[in-house]
């Protein structure tokens, strides 16, 4: 027998993420956070795709580019410092090109 509370359930989870994707990709080819997104040194993908949400737990790096330590309040970490990612025209976060 078909459970019908869970179907119903499942399809409102279903329609809830695919809504969330649209949203994602509809802010990507929109880029209406350009100016926020260029203060933090993220690509597109990164501030619009990528989610960053990551593990409560203080986590420390070096730098990827300069080696300078750097502390995040959680384990989604970045690869280059801000101030390397704005001196060379990445993303702070994945280290990709600036786009
Ligand atoms: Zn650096
Ligand atoms: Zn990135």
């Amino acid at each position: 027998m078909i459970d019908e509370v869970k179907a119903r359930n499942s399809k409102a989870r279903n329609i809830h993420v695919v809504n969330s994707h649209r949203y994602m990709m509809e802010s990507y080819d929109r880029d209406s956070l350009f100016t926020e997104r260029y203060e933090e040194s993220l690509c597109r993908y990164c501030k619009y795709i990528s989610s960053r949400i990551g593990a409560d737990v203080l986590t420390e790096k070096p730098c990827d580019c300069c080696g300078k330590m750097m502390t995040f309040a959680n384990s989604n970490i970045d690869d280059l410092c801000i101030d390397c990612a704005k001196t060379h025209g990445h993303c702070k976060h994945c280290s990709q090109e600036m786009n």
